[in-house]
């Protein structure tokens, strides 16, 4: 069974691919080595949902096969949710984590830290072709491709599995709760990981051993709820 990852992140692949190992007998692909180019998709969306269902659905109609794709952010409540799906440009194009960092330090700087409070969120969408992959998941959904609603990118929600056509699409969201920092502490991770404070052990996601960080992060949440759906 072919699983086309929608990502040319080498990083990401490898973690998708290790968390996704127990589902079995998946053949993996990023766009890196897949043999057509395949176009980028405009993550116009405004929720992760939206994002992650169009790059899914848009992969998987210009591959033929099954494809996985996420969309993921930084959402602070004193921002009310920003910058949640501009994390990768906020503070403007090209995306850079520097300018990214310095802008959520300004607009942070007048809340106490008690009120900082914050979490990455991660969407992980799957649109699978006819095949074993979407059987499992119909079976494990309880649901029936045909009395399923088309996928609309406005409303999808992990709470609806969609069709488009022949092809199941559905998806699991999770979080990684925290608080964020006006100092950045550790050199690991990436993006506002410095700034990324887990209160209970008192030490940011750049601090925390990379193994640490793929059990708790919020995509390693989401696609072991992924899992659990495509395991026979
Ligand atoms: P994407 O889902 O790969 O497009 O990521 C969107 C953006 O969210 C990234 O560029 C980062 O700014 C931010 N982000 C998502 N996940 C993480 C994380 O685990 N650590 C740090 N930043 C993250």
């Amino acid at each position: 069974m072919k699983l086309l990852i929608a990502t040319r992140n080498k990083g990401k692949r490898h973690e998708f691919e290790s968390l996704l190992a127990p589902v079995g007998e998946i053949e993996f692909h990023d766009l890196r080595d897949w043999p057509h180019p395949v176009s980028e998709v405009d993550e116009d969306g405004v929720t992760f949902e939206h994002n992650a269902a169009k790059k899914a659905l848009e992969v998987s109609l210009e591959s033929g096969v099954s494809t996985l794709a996420d969309d993921s952010g930084l959402c602070v409540d004193a921002l009310d949710g920003a910058p949640g799906v501009f994390s990768a440009r906020y503070a403007g194009l090209p995306g850079n984590d520097e300018n990214n960092n310095a802008k959520l330090v300004r607009e942070l700087s007048d809340v106490p830290e008690a009120e900082r409070t914050a979490r990455y969120v991660a969407v992980l969408t799957l649109c699978l072709v006819p095949g074993e992959l979407q059987s499992r998941a119909l079976s494990n959904l309880g649901a029936t491709l045909g009395d399923l609603p088309e996928l609309n990118y406005a409303t999808f929600s992990e709470d609806q599995p969609t069709r488009h056509g022949d092809r199941l699409v559905f998806c699991r969201r999770a979080a990684c709760e925290g608080r964020i920092i006006l100092e950045p502490r550790g050199d690991g991770g990436f993006g506002y990981d410095p700034y990324f404070l887990i209160p209970q052990w008192n030490l940011t996601l750049a601090e925390v051993p990379l193994d640490t960080k793929n059990e708790i992060s919020h995509r390693a949440k989401a696609t072991r709820e992924v899992v659990a759906l495509l395991r026979s």
